[in-house]
């Protein structure tokens, strides 16, 4: 019964913060325990990760979310941007 909760928490908890584009460290770093948005196994299961670094126009901060690099080459192009454009909404829609 949990299982909306927790998909909610994933979203949110996935991403990486710049506060701004400049900046060399995140301010928040989610670390490799947190799922691909791809097959939703931790990146960290696997060797490989790559780093998507998403800017929103809008606003001056940026962030970043992280998955398995050959999760990530396989994707197609449609397939990537699904993903980045339901990453971005629930940033947009969780306050
Ligand atoms: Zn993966």
């Amino acid at each position: 019964m949990t299982e909306f909760k927790e998909e909610k928490a994933m979203s949110d908890c996935i991403f990486g913060y710049f506060d701004s584009a400049e900046q060399g460290e995140p301010i928040y770093d989610p670390g490799l325990h947190v799922p691909c948005p791809c097959c939703l196994l931790p990146v960290g299961d696997r060797n490989g990760v790559t780093t998507i670094s998403l800017l929103a126009e809008k606003d001056t901060w940026s962030f970043f979310f992280r998955a398995h690099t050959g999760c990530w080459q396989q994707a197609s192009a449609k397939e990537k941007t699904a993903i980045e454009s339901s990453l971005i909404d629930s940033r947009n829609t969780g306050g």
